[in-house]
């Protein structure tokens, strides 16, 4: 289970504090092939560790914006990794914009090097609210790029941002539903630490969102999902019955994976069986193992616990004694999970748990 970070984006999005660049327009291409060399590098320094977590056989290029690497780095890096495969499921997050700029023939590319899965952040189909978001494409342009995309296809919308009315979010969700992707996660706007939104907020030029109109947007959100025949298998996500993502779904699940580029974080298990959690410094180039932390039991039963809770599957009442389970639901497999009308507050119940 790979997982690929590409730490390039054209712009800033409000929300945003992943770890990213925005390539100068006079070197952005010597600073792809010095990421790419980089990259290439470092999957070379850790095939071992790679071959040890392929289990699941997921690869996933996130970001940033991995759509704003050009076609021959994409292909290096996956030319590189393809000894390790074939995978399960391939997916590369894009950008719209990039996808109606670079036209079919560039989806048609990526299949060919065995993308599988695209996962398109399309946030909302309203003008006012990507602006907002400092977002570069518009709606029409989502619509667009959605229509160019080939395999399973994944789309993110966002929720719960600041004079987001239910009428405006009903109408993005109504249209994307429209679209039947395999696939749509819906995350709750959060104010992030670092993001331009925090300063924002900071600056009172702008105020979270109240919370009854998040929870309003979540309840429509779990309704007319499920109406449309979508299951509802994780907190954020959504998938028609059959395309749950596979890669995401094993992290939810603690399995080991390996995180390549800047930033990246890794799982993996030790010689003597302990769990050992990595990740590496954040610069363009050159980046290494920035620190690493052996986990104690104690932090391994929290994280299944959490991960658990954000899912369908829920956690075993094994690891639950003793603990006041009252709102949640008793699966037929002594499983328990949170019911879909308390997910809203799954935090509050997941803490009190712990
Ligand atoms: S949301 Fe995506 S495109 Fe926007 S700044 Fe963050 S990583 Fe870049």
């Amino acid at each position: 289970m790979i997982y690929i970070h590409v730490p390039f984006c054209r712009s800033y999005c409000t929300y945003c504090d992943f770890y990213s660049e925005i390539p100068c327009s006079n070197r952005e291409g010597a600073d792809f092939q010095c990421y790419t060399c980089s990259l290439l590098s470092e999957i070379e320094a850790r095939r071992s560790e790679i071959s040890a977590t392929l289990g699941m056989n997921t690869l996933y290029i996130g970001g940033g914006t991995p759509s704003a690497l050009p076609l021959e780095n994409l292909k290096q890096i996956a030319d590189a990794l393809k000894c390790f495969g074939p995978y399960r499921e391939f997916t590369i997050e894009v950008n719209p914009e990039d996808i109606v700029d670079k036209g079919d023939a560039y989806v048609e590319a990526l299949r060919a090097i065995g993308v599988t899965r695209f996962s398109m952040g399309v946030q909302s189909l309203d003008d006012k609210m990507l602006s907002w978001m400092n977002r570069r494409h518009n709606a029409a342009g989502a619509r667009k790029a959605f229509g160019l995309l080939k395999g399973e296809r994944s789309v993110d919308i966002i929720t719960g941002v600041p004079d987001m009315s239910i009428e405006i979010l009903e109408k993005t969700v109504d249209e994307v539903i429209g679209w039947r992707p395999e696939h749509i996660s819906a995350y709750q706007l959060s104010i992030e630490e670092g993001s331009a939104l925090e300063k924002m907020i900071e600056d009172g030029k702008t105020d979270e969102a109240p919370e009854e109109e998040c929870r309003k947007h979540y309840e429509f959100l779990c309704t007319s999902l499920k109406t449309a025949g979508y299951h509802h298998y994780e907190i954020s996500n959504w998938s028609l019955p059959g395309h749950e993502a596979l890669h995401n779904s094993a992290y939810w699940k603690r399995v080991p994976y390996v995180g390549l580029g800047p930033g990246a974080h890794s799982l993996r298990i030790g010689e003597d069986g302990t769990q050992i959690r990595s990740w590496n410094s954040k610069q363009i180039s050159g980046w290494s193992v920035k620190g690493s932390e052996i986990l104690s039991e104690q932090e391994i039963r929290e994280e299944t616990i959490m991960l658990g809770f954000r899912t369908d599957k829920g956690v075993s009442g094994s690891l639950l004694e003793g603990r006041d389970c009252s709102l949640l639901e008793a699966l037929p497999n002594g499983n328990y999970r949170i019911p879909e009308n308390r997910l809203f507050v799954a935090d509050d119940i997941i803490s009190d748990l712990i």
